[in-house]
């Protein structure tokens, strides 16, 4: 017998899938976003495309218009309610949508501008989809900027290709080549999309443009055949509710609302819900299920239509009590007889807690602030990987709160108060506070930029910090005094040495073993043949010039016979390991270890 998902399947109680578009910069994934949205006048749309909570849902009547032009004749059946388009594009959309155990995006556009081809995000948005294994179209995007291209605004891709010339058709050649050639690179076999052998090997190209809107019939046919085809299973409708919160907001006389992506399932006004909050799960009950006014009618109060329920896939905004500490990215689940409230609790705060051991058990660390759950893992992974601990963290827009919390690192380690904010709003008095406290931040709404900006900022206090430990980095020598060259006995001592083992730099501090160790001072200046050097080698003689605020004298604290050595101490030979260990060969290693014992200090 068939299994109840497979009879579901073949009775049609399919769900609309859901998919996001994904891309570089520019490669025209808004672009496409608008013209998937926009009605088609002209061809006397039926359905209506509407505007949901972070999303638009085109409801099947509409997707048959779209896709008439190349459906038609075909013997392609629509079997979907319709679908759910992601309306933020790019990785921004991905992170919001990172959400473990729900089915938040099944299938993606990879937009590629056809001719920059692949760019840093393109990789970027690739590598997400293999991580997630989210099946994806490539749309090979602004086909109409090809020298001469014929325009047939609209079209289906081979309709409007036959009408190319051949110079036009030779370039259009090229370009395809190097995007399934960039592709395979990536370990994908690739096909333009009305000559793919096998869909379920090989990754199909779509060449549109989302200026004329040639190719984007054939798109979203693809999109829906393919949901329809390979994932017939996972679109079955059913009762348990996969819903994820896109964000948290608050709404005049509603106070703090969630909009939720509500994947599966269906959602009714008084469910007792548990969603997922940094600080523990937060137990309430729907007091009404909201969608936006589909016209913006100004007569209208308010632009939010009530539900007595909604059936997923869509988007919805939830209006309920205690909602302040929810987090965006995190899961909704509703109590009922086959989900206790214990298992909701712990199913939606699997994810957090997941997230809140990658801070440090002893709360020192840089402050990590973001707009979802899934930008926050993003960032806990960056900084995990860089090595840079995370004291606190927090979702949503920054308060003065989040600002002390990161300023507490002032006392302890200068360096970590610092809060990275990625795509969070700030506050007006914590921002005043950020400066009055000094505590630096770094926000950006790219993920990559704050990453970037956050890893300067980490080499430019790691090269000052070895400025600052020059002066405490000893290296190690042994000298010996040129009888014949005492230039100055005292303030500044000036007098000629010969290096005998190790290296001397300026700013190493020097004493005499043989007389109790005396300290004579630093090396301010290094002469060769009276030209100022860094660094003189074993083996060389130079003149230097030895100061110190306690100033010893040449002939009465040491004379020609001693032996000068460096100064080394504990803390000097660590600063040496940490900071300088691939400028000491090692046979100034063993220096350092007979120094040691000659200074006394072992
Ligand atoms: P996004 O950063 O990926 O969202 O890119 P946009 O949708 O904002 O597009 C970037 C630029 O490319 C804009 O100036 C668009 O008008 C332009 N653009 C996008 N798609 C097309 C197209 O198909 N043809 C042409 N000629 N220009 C396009």
């Amino acid at each position: 017998p068939a299994s109840p998902k497979a009879e579901a399947a073949e009775s049609n109680e399919l769900r609309s899938p859901i998919f996001v578009v994904l891309g570089h910069v520019d490669a025209g994934k808004t672009k496409t976003l608008d013209k998937i949205r926009q009605s088609n006048v002209a061809a006397g749309e039926h359905g209506r495309i509407t505007q949901q909570i972070g999303a638009t849902y085109i409801p099947r009547d509409a997707l048959e218009q779209k896709i008439a032009a190349v459906a038609r004749g075909s013997d392609f059946k629509l079997r979907l309610p319709g679908l759910l388009m992601i309306d933020t594009p790019g990785h921004e959309s991905f992170s919001n949508l990172r959400s473990r155990g729900s089915d938040l995006c099944n299938i993606a556009i990879l937009v590629v501008n056809m001719t920059s081809g692949f760019e840093p995000q393109t990789f970027e948005s690739i590598r997400m989809l293999k991580e997630r294994r989210i099946p994806f179209v490539v749309a090979m995007n602004k086909i109409d900027r090809l020298y001469d291209w014929k325009t047939t605004p609209d079209a289906g891709f081979a309709a409007t290709f036959a009408k190319q010339t051949k110079n036009v058709r030779q370039e259009f050649d090229g370009h395809l080549k190097r995007v399934i050639l960039q592709l395979s690179e990536e370990g994908f076999n690739a096909s333009l999309f009305n000559e793919n052998p096998d869909e379920r090997k090989y990754i199909s190209v779509v060449p549109i443009s989302a200026m004329t809107g040639e190719g984007i019939p054939d798109l979203l046919l693809l999109l829906s055949r393919l949901s329809q085809q390979m994932m017939a299973e996972k679109l079955t409708f059913q009762e348990n509710i996969e819903a994820t919160i896109l964000e948290v907001k608050m709404l005049e006389g509603q106070g703090t609302t969630i909009d939720v992506i509500l994947s599966n399932g269906t959602l009714r006004e008084g469910d007792r819900i548990v969603v997922c909050g940094l600080n523990g799960p937060i137990v309430t009950s729907i007091r009404s299920l909201l969608t936006p006014e589909p016209l913006k009618e100004m007569r209208v109060k308010t632009p939010f239509i009530h539900h007595s329920e909604v059936k997923g896939a869509m988007g919805v905004k939830i209006a309920a009590q205690d909602l302040e500490g929810a987090v965006a990215g995190g899961r909704v689940l509703v109590i009922n007889e086959r989900m206790s409230e214990e298992q909701a609790k712990r199913e939606v705060m699997a994810d957090v807690s997941h997230l809140l051991e990658l801070i440090s058990s002893t709360g020192r660390g840089v402050h990590v602030q973001a707009s979802t759950l899934g930008s926050l893992e993003a960032l806990l992974e960056f900084l995990r990987q860089m090595k840079i601990p995370v004291g606190s963290v927090a979702i949503g827009t920054i308060f003065k709160k989040d600002v002390i919390r990161a300023s507490i690192m002032l006392e302890h380690q200068k360096e970590y108060a610092t809060m990275l904010c990625f795509d969070v709003k700030i506050d007006r008095e914590a921002e005043a506070l950020t400066k009055e406290l000094g505590v630096r931040v770094f926000s950006a709404n790219v993920i990559y930029h704050l990453f970037d900006a956050f890893t300067a900022y980490m080499k430019e206090l790691e090269s000052g910090r070895r400025t600052d430990l020059s002066s405490l980095a000893i290296f190690p020598c042994v000298l010996s005094v040129v009888p014949t060259s005492i230039f100055n006995k005292r303030d500044p001592i000036v007098i000629g040495v010969t290096i005998k083992e190790g290296s001397l730099r300026v700013g190493t501090l020097l004493c005499v073993p043989s007389r109790d160790c005396v300290e004579i001072g630093r090396v301010t200046a290094i002469e060769v043949n009276h030209k100022a050097v860094p660094v003189a080698k074993k083996g060389t003689s130079v003149a230097i010039k030895i100061e110190s605020d306690d100033p010893k004298t040449f002939g009465r604290h040491f004379d020609a016979n001693d032996e000068i050595v460096s100064r080394l101490s504990r803390e000097s030979i660590n600063v040496l390991k940490d900071n300088f260990r691939s400028e000491v060969s090692k046979e100034e290693w063993n220096l350092v270890r007979k120094l040691k014992t000659v200074l006394n200090f072992i």
